[in-house]
């Protein structure tokens, strides 16, 4: 099925976007999710990371503890490639059954993958089309402290580690501008959801 990748840095709108997209009827696949999922308690993944790392990686109820995980690989390449090898294939594995849903779920000739890491993370080969959710990072950085409740240096940090702005808008074959309210990038959305059902019927046939 034609797939557009729906990214954006931190913050930016991409829950707000996809939620419009929804609205029409499109199956919007979240990889942050799909992360999620499979390293959830009974899942292979969750096992072989605990056998790894050690028990002090799981919280009392047999989830995993994200923070003591995200300790062990941050400042340690190997121990996150490690980590980045078992779960990127099943992360994919995952979002490719997710999206293969689309026609029997959802109405509309097209879905989204909506995924921050959407080119870092190679997920890019997985659609036909990007599309970027993009603001002035002042904005961006107001925006994702405020819903975070978060110190805007943790954001500024969060910021800086990700894709620059360029880059990410050079990749783009659209571009949501969410510099102003709520109302207008819903605007934008209806308008690329018309033009994705006329190229998805140009795709499939
Ligand atoms: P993350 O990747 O960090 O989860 P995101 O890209 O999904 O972020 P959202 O959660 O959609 O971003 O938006 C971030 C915050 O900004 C939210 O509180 C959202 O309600 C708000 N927001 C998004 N777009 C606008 C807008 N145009 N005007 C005002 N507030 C907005």
């Amino acid at each position: 099925m034609f797939t557009v990748g729906l990214t954006g840095g931190i913050g930016s709108g991409k829950s707000a976007a996809a939620a419009r997209f929804r609205h029409h009827g499109v199956n919007v696949v979240d990889a942050d999710r799909a992360a999620r999922t499979v390293v959830e308690p009974g899942r292979p993944a969750l096992v072989a990371i605990a056998e790894h790392f050690g028990a002090e990686v799981l919280l009392a109820d047999g989830n995993l503890d994200r923070a003591a995980l995200r300790k062990r690989v941050f400042d340690d390449p190997a121990e996150r490639r490690w980590l980045e090898e078992l779960t990127h294939p099943l992360i994919r594995e995952e979002i490719v059954t997710a999206l293969a849903a689309s026609p029997q779920t959802h109405s509309a000739p097209y879905a989204i993958l909506e995924s921050p890491l959407l080119i870092e993370s190679g997920q890019s080969a997985l659609v036909q089309r990007i599309c970027v959710v993009d603001l002035p990072e002042l904005t961006q950085l107001e925006r994702a402290s405020m819903r975070d409740g978060n110190d805007p240096e943790q954001i500024r940090k969060i910021m800086a580690a990700q894709m620059p702005r360029a880059e990410r808008c050079a990749k783009a074959d659209d571009i949501l501008d969410n510099d102003a309210s709520l109302a207008e990038l819903e605007a934008q959305v209806d308008k690329l959801h018309a033009r994705y059902v006329v190229l998805a019927s140009q795709y499939q046939s």
